[in-house]
């Protein structure tokens, strides 16, 4: 087994001096305003060791992240219902973009992107009340996480509900569709809020472990979704986690992976490690920048593609 200590801290050094740093999301000023040169990682193995380097323990806004634990929570709430009203193809467009819904009527192309990550919420109102759900979800990754100290930032919240024209055009065209059961403010509200949470690279990582252990929480060993669920989540996950440039991680990483446009991205090596990196600079498609590189550098280093022969 490689050094991974050594390699995690070889990599974040790399990652600091890299020349390119992507442009930071400046739609809300709590985002605009993080310094693009910070640089995290994560790696907890299957055993439960930490390796850390770089910013690790500083908190990013995870945004589209939280679209992974919407959609494990939710599968929880109505089971494969789900998908009726949600597809499971990549959409190789844009993470907010409408154009495919008039042609699939008002059905979201994956969980993932904004579309259907608004009917995800829409689904969890069927369980819960508004505030419910966000203590809920808060619940859940702490829990998932073993971490209270997690919280929503109010501020990103906040930002998100007074820029998001775009997601209340597409919640309101869903709902025009019969797609959108609740009222659309407090199905934006709930998205709002998951997209931000705040946490920091180890808590991430930490908080994917599931995914890496057949469902399972490795602190309880209680399961928190099905093998079978955790299996097709991650299969979501590498053919959809990255907007328009799902195809382009998936060759680069192997890797199953969800970006959010705060920098982060959540990596599993099924079996192995759940892999948390944040770099704030975003390549063309909204996906980290140094933080794709980053994972495939490691990937590089241990042969974690879920492509690599055991
Ligand atoms: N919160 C943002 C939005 O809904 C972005 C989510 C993301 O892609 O990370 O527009």
């Amino acid at each position: 087994m490689p050094d991974l200590g050594a390699i995690v801290h070889e990599i974040a050094a790399e990652m600091r001096n890299h020349p390119e740093k992507g442009t930071v999301a400046d739609y809300i000023p709590a985002l605009a305003t993080v310094p693009a040169d910070r640089f995290g990682i994560a790696v907890v193995m299957a055993d439960g060791t930490c390796h850390m380097a770089g910013d690790a323990q500083e908190a990013f806004s995870i945004q589209s992240i939280s679209k992974v634990f919407a959609l494990t929570m939710a599968l929880g709430a109505v089971g494969d219902a789900l998908w009726q009203r949600v597809g499971r193809e990549p959409s190789g467009s844009a993470f907010n973009s409408i154009v495919q819904l008039e042609s699939e009527h008002g059905i979201p192309r994956n969980p993932f992107i904004n579309a259907g990550a608004i009917v995800v919420s829409d689904i969890l109102l069927g369980r819960y009340e508004p505030r419910e759900a966000i203590g809920e979800m808060l619940r859940f990754v702490r829990a998932l996480a073993g971490d209270d100290s997690i919280v929503v930032d109010e501020e990103v919240a906040r930002g998100e509900q007074e820029t998001g024209y775009r997601n209340m055009a597409l919640a309101n065209y869903m709902r025009a569709f019969g797609n959108i059961h609740h009222p659309v403010e407090k199905v934006l509200g709930l998205y709002f809020h998951q997209c931000a949470l705040a946490m920091n690279c180890r808590q991430l990582a930490m908080a994917g472990r599931y995914l890496m252990a057949r469902g399972r929480n490795p602190d309880t060993g209680r399961s928190v979704v099905s093998p079978q669920r955790a299996r097709r989540i991650n299969a979501l996950m590498l053919t959809c986690g990255h907007y328009d440039g799902s195809g382009e991680f998936a060759f680069r990483t192997g890797l199953p992976g969800k970006s959010g446009v705060g920098g982060g991205i959540l990596a599993i090596a099924p079996g192995v490690a759940s892999i948390a990196v944040w770099s704030p600079g975003l390549n063309a498609r909204g996906n980290s920048l140094a933080g794709t590189l980053a994972l495939e550098r490691l990937v590089q280093h241990t042969g974690w593609s879920v492509f690599e022969p055991g």
